[in-house]
Parts: C-alpha cells; structure tokens; sequence
C-alpha cells in the first residue's frame, strides 16, 4: 500500500529545497505535480514543478471531478489531481505532496492514514530575513507582499496541531536527515522491514520530530510570532 507523505510550510521555510532533496535521494517516492493557475516563475516550467493551466480549464477538471484536492492560495487555484494517487498505487510507490495547510486538511479527511508534515522557520525573526533576501534576489523587493507572507506565515503556523511531524528548519543538512529518517521509519512502521543502514538512529531521529516530542522548540517559535 503507498504511503501518501503530506509536507507543508509558509512561504520562506526553505521547503522547496527540503522537497527537491527528498526526491533526489529518496527511492520510490512519486512526487505529486499539482495543477495551478498561477503563472510559472523564474526557471519553472510546466509539468515539472507545476502544471500551469487558465481557471476556466482548471474549474473543467474541478467539474470532472479530478481533483483529490484544491484550494485557492494567494488568489490562484492549486489542486492536486487524482491521478497522482492511482498512479502511486498501481506503481507500487509512495506519494509525496507539497500542498498548503488547507489541502493538508482535505487529504487528512480523505486519507487519515497519510502521513503529514509541517516545516517550520526557526523564529519569525530569521523568516522575515529569508523572505528578504529572497524579494531581493528576485529584484522585487515589496515591503507590502513581505508584510502579507509574515501575516499569512503565522496564520498557517496555527495549524500545526494537525500535524503528526514538526520539523524546525534550521540547518538545512539536519533537516534533510530529518525528513529522510521520517519517511524511512513510516516505511518501516507500515512493512513491518528493517531498515537499511543505522535503524536504532534513524527511528530515534524521526521519534524526535513527531509533534508530541516537538513541544519545546515549537513553543519558543510560535512565542516569536505572537
Ligand atoms: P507557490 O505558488 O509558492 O509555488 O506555492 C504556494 C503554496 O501553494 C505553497 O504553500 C504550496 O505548498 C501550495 N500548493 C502547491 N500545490 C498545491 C496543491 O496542489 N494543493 C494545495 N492545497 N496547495 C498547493
């Protein structure tokens, strides 16, 4: 049976980089490419880390019931198709999704048995600084849409609580171990297999992010945003 792995985060977590490198080092995980209505940014091309597709076309596949789930994020649509999943079943594969917290939601109503993943910044203090440093490296720099992501980041951070991992980004390689040890010892848990290489590490470090561990260091992170 797939192991569908649900990872969200606000806007500035470092969690596009977490995901590309899951799915690098990562075996037989399928990653959801989710269908939206914002236009490609950058290098972004379609049918690799969206398809980007109009709203009259996306409101089409919403008719037709294709969707697992959707929502409306900063004013555009994303949704993640149902194929994914079939798909992930037939090949035998997990699934990985990179949704928002309302999509999260959704698929956790549909599908308890997934398995759900909330990045977190490590204060809203160095949040504020990547989103800064990310404004500007991409020559927009808006005073008002870094305010908004501030604003919207501490709004999703409210979520948390249904989450079943919390993972603080703060370095990134610790990070990346992380989520790896996370999803081999999902792996693990479901198969019934041993685990390659260190186990008794790897399912400490993935005990360690379960949210019921997690209280302390969440604690002082959402204390910085209130
Ligand atoms: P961005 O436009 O910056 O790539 O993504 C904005 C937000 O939309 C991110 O939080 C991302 O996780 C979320 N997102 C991407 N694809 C989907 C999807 O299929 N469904 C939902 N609910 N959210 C998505």
């Amino acid at each position: 049976m797939s192991i569908v792995f649900i990872i969200s985060a606000p806007s500035g977590s470092g969690k596009s980089t977490l995901v590309n490198e899951l799915r690098r080092s990562v075996p037989n995980l399928k990653f959801s490419i989710s269908y939206t209505t914002r236009p490609p940014r950058g290098s972004e091309h379609d049918g690799n880390e969206y398809f980007f597709i109009s709203r009259p076309e996306f409101e089409e596949m919403l008719k037709r019931d294709e969707f697992l789930e959707h929502a409306d994020v900063f004013g555009n649509y994303y949704g993640t198709a149902k194929r994914f999943l079939r798909e992930a079943r037939e090949t035998g594969s997990d699934l990985l999704l990179d949704i928002d917290v309302q999509g999260a939601k959704q698929i956790k109503e549909k599908l308890p048995e997934a398995v759900s993943i909330f990045v977190l910044p490590p204060s809203r203090k160095e949040l504020e600084q990547r989103l800064r440093r990310r404004s500007h490296a991409e020559g927009v720099e808006r005073e008002d849409v870094i305010q908004r992501r501030l604003h919207t980041a501490s709004k999703e951070i409210e979520n948390y609580p249904n989450y079943d991992y919390i993972l603080v980004n703060d370095r990134l390689e610790q990070s990346i171990d992380d989520l790896k040890a996370i999803v081999l010892a999902e792996r693990a848990k479901r198969s019934g297999a041993a685990i390659a290489g260190d186990s008794e590490k790897i399912l400490a470090t993935a005990d360690r992010c379960r949210r019921c561990n997690a209280r302390e260091n969440i604690d002082s992170i959402l204390a910085s945003f209130a």
